[in-house]
């Protein structure tokens, strides 16, 4: 008795049980690909095959590869491409990171990929965002021990949305590229307002002193590359005050990637959309987290 095989009464032994409960998932899984095609994650249309947009939302992405701040990643249209040049704010104010590259522009298709992550709990979304973001890491890490570090949220958010998109996105490259992850480097302080309506001085003002080094982050970050990862880089008021806390690990360099960055119109040549309105929302969405 208590034979976990299964050929004490005659019946097929475990190896075989296993064949027949794989093949009974897939042909489940492709009863539920046949059913639920997929889908453009921006705009739903039925597309060929998982995490593929439809030719328009793909054809409406920015990708922010062309000649850019060396600093903040701002396009720098009239640069020559490999000039490391930093425009006018952060030769003014020099930001806490060394560089802070993003995928594509915040477009409407970028915006949705994200909004869904965020609120529609579509977490397959992080794998797609992550696929587009290694290039950009890829450039980023060059030689020397990297580290992602997703920007927290705080534990009543976390606890409330079940899940911080960040590290599911950081999850997900080091799934693509090897490089690993430490969700638990830095911790949010505290809850952070709403940033909504507020100018950069006050912006800055609420979130000064919301991250703060776990305990024994020094020994884990200590001459590394720290890369902090998130999904949208909006006023870069987040990701300055969670640079300021990377920096008193002793990192080597800290940098910032993210899926989607905010850029004016007038520089994201070739996109199209409302600057302005796009903004507010996203002031909005980001910052009550
Ligand atoms: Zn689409
Ligand atoms: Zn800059």
């Amino acid at each position: 008795m208590g034979a976990a095989t299964g050929d004490v009464d005659g019946g097929p032994s475990a190896g075989a049980a296993d064949v027949i409960v794989r093949g009974l998932q897939r042909t489940g899984r492709a009863l539920i690909d046949y059913a639920l095609p997929p889908r453009c994650p921006a705009c739903g249309t039925i597309v060929a095959g998982d995490r593929q947009f439809c030719l328009g939302c793909w054809q409406s992405l920015h990708f922010l590869d062309g000649p850019a701040c060396a600093r903040c990643s701002i396009p720098l249209p009239d640069a020559l491409p490999g000039a490391d040049l930093q425009c006018g704010a952060c030769l003014a104010d020099p930001p806490p990171f060394d560089a802070a590259p993003s995928a594509v522009a915040y477009g409407p298709a970028a915006r949705t990929v994200a909004l869904r992550l965020k609120y529609g709990r579509r977490v397959g979304h992080a794998r797609l965002m992550a696929g587009l973001m290694v290039r950009p890491l890829t450039s980023l890490v060059g030689g020397g021990e990297a580290l992602l570090v997703p920007v927290p949220l705080h534990r009543w958010r976390l606890w409330s949305r079940g899940f911080n998109q960040a590290a599911l996105v950081a999850a997900e490259l080091t799934r693509l590229t090897g490089v690993p992850h430490d969700h638990e480097l830095l911790l949010r302080a505290r809850a952070t307002a709403s940033l909504r309506g507020k100018g950069r001085r006050d912006r800055e003002k609420i979130v000064a002193g919301a991250f703060k080094l776990a305990e024994g982050a020094k020994a884990r970050a200590a001459g590394r590359h720290l890369i902090l990862v998130d999904d949208v880089h909006a006023s870069g008021a987040t990701l300055r005050a969670a640079a300021k806390a990377l920096r008193r690990s002793g990192a080597a360099r800290v940098s910032a990637l993210c899926w989607a960055r905010v850029v004016p119109d007038a520089l994201a040549s070739g996109n199209i959309f409302d600057f302005a309105s796009l903004a507010s929302d996203m002031v909005d969405e980001r910052m009550t987290r």
